[in-house]
Order: structure tokens, then C-alpha cells, then sequence
């Protein structure tokens, strides 16, 4: 299986593209194709025909996906972009270990 370092609820700072250097919260990613959606990062506007929860429609704004090697996740430990290294918890689970200061997330 497939899986990424990011999890949802993280926090990123995005490395490339428009937005570098902005820092957001992981909403949802998408490990089959290495996407991640994070918060107020790679926004984009979309017009809405007008439904019946929205009977005005008109343009929202909302995140679109970006590459999930496009960010570097941030430790909540030391708050620095960090890559993490994998430490093996029982037989199925791993939890990460921040490579700079070693607080376990
Ligand atoms: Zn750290």
C-alpha cells in the first residue's frame, strides 16, 4: 500500500509554485495519486449555477489539490519544515520521528 508522510491534520509549508513559502493545514490527501488539499493553499475560484442551498450562486473560492511533493511538513515539535523517519510501532503502525528534533508526532 501506498502511503504518504503527510497525514490530514498536518501542517505543511508549500516549497513550489505560487503559493511557496505559506504554511496551511492539511484537509484531506489523496494517496493513490499523491495529492494533498491543504488549507488556503492553491485557491482557486469556481462559479456555481444557483441550488437550492445556495439560490444566488455566484463564485466561491476553494482549494484545489496540489502534489504532495510540493510541501515539506512542518514538526509540531520545533515548527520547522523537517522530513520525518519512520519508526516502527507493533506490528502495523509506525509513528514519525521529526529527523531534527526528534520529538515523535
Ligand atoms: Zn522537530
Amino acid at each position: 500500500m501506498k502511503s504518504l508522510q503527510v497525514r490530514k491534520g498536518d501542517t505543511v509549508e508549500v516549497t513550489k509554485g505560487k503559493d511557496a513559502g505559506k504554511r496551511g493545514k492539511v484537509l484531506k490527501t489523496n494517496p493513490e495519486e499523491r495529492k494533498l488539499i491543504v488549507e488556503g493553499i492553491n485557491r482557486s475560484k469556481k462559479h456555481v449555477r444557483p441550488s437550492q442551498s445556495n439560490p444566488q450562486g455566484g463564485v466561491v473560492d476553494w482549494e484545489l489539490p496540489i502534489d504532495a511533493s510540493n510541501v515539506m511538513l512542518l514538526c509540531p515539535g520545533c515548527e520547522r519544515p523537517t522530513r520525518v523517519k519512520r519508526v516502527r510501532k507493533g506490528r502495523k503502525s509506525f509513528s514519525r520521528v521529526c529527523a531534527k528534533c526528534e520529538r515523535e508526532f
